[in-house]
């Protein structure tokens, strides 16, 4: 293990392994840069306001400096920002979708504050709406919220399923995209434990299924992947998290997934459930599972 000799902080090995989990924010934007640093990783994510409600932290333009200069410090590759669980450009209720619009601008407002990062949302929940009406509506919030001049990619996560969400298929995700006016600000996350549920065979298929999606939206939008893996057969729909391995995806699928040569670059985003010090094992282990690393820029078979 290297350590810092000034600071005493140990230093990852330099692995090209883009790697972060979903981290708290409760502490501050610093304090939560530490807390990357301290596990292991390269990125994260974050939640830019309450999941459960709507309130945002006031930003403050000091806290937000001492953040970047510690990911600049330990080139940190971008960040996601993942929007509240509550909001739905496609809710039944119109007061709902307005206030949900007027989230995720505030959103992307703020985000400018910290260029050049994703931000990841659910499409949403239709409820009893036919499916072309809700892609309609969520096209139409992204197309109200989403501006030209702005500096972050906007992520669309494909869902496992669970209850009325849009976006269980490649297909309902690319009839957004084709609403979506600012196509070169728009991209997608995989989730592998939502795929998994939705029904996808990324265990015996993940060639096919990464061809499918190349084919109906195209492999250049795919700009984030959520490694979980999953507490639930496929197309169970549950949405249930689990730790790398422990589940019905396992290790070697997650050892495929990280070193395909069409995924191998992307961030990865654990969001399973443990703690820093499960988070830091969890990375560990990822980046010893890395085969990039090992010659240059040479994949070296699985
Ligand atoms: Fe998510
Ligand atoms: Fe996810
Ligand atoms: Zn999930």
């Amino acid at each position: 293990m290297n350590k810092n000799r000034i600071t005493g902080e140990i230093l990852e090995t330099n692995s090209k392994l883009k790697i972060g989990t979903h981290l708290s924010v409760a502490k501050g934007y610093a304090a939560l840069a530490r807390d990357a640093v301290k596990i292991g990783a390269n990125t994260f994510q974050l939640f830019i306001r309450n999941p459960r409600g709507a309130r945002a932290k006031e930003i403050n333009p000091e806290e937000i400096e001492a953040f970047q200069t510690i990911l600049r410090n330990h080139n940190f590759t971008p960040f996601i920002a993942h929007a509240p669980y509550t909001l739905n450009l496609c809710s039944a209720n119109q007061h709902l979708r307005e206030l949900s619009a007027q989230m995720m601008a505030e959103d992307l407002k703020r985000m400018e504050f910290m260029p050049g990062n994703l931000y990841n949302l659910h499409p949403g929940s239709r409820l009893d709406q036919p499916v072309d009406h809700a892609v309609e509506q969520i096209a139409e919030g992204l197309n109200q919220t989403m501006f030209p001049e702005m500096r972050t990619m906007v992520l669309l996560e494909t869902m496992a399923g669970k209850g009325s969400e849009v976006g269980r298929c490649f297909e309902e995700l690319k009839s957004i995209l084709d609403k979506v006016e600012l196509k070169d600000k728009i991209g997608f996350c995989m989730d592998a434990c939502h795929m998994w549920d939705s029904g996808y065979d990324i265990v015996n298929h993940l060639d096919e299924v990464l061809e499918h999606f190349d084919h109906l939206i195209g492999l250049q939008y795919l700009k984030a992947f959520h490694i979980n893996d999953s507490m639930n057969v496929r197309e169970s729909h549950k949405d249930r998290h689990t730790l790398i391995g422990s589940g019905y995806i396992g290790e070697e699928t997650i050892h495929k997934i990280i070193n395909h040569p069409l995924l191998h670059e992307l961030p990865f985003i654990l969001e399973t459930p443990t703690d820093l010090t499960g988070h830091t094992e969890e990375i560990r282990r990822l980046k010893e599972m890395y085969r990039w690393d090992k010659q240059m820029d040479q994949y070296t078979g699985f």
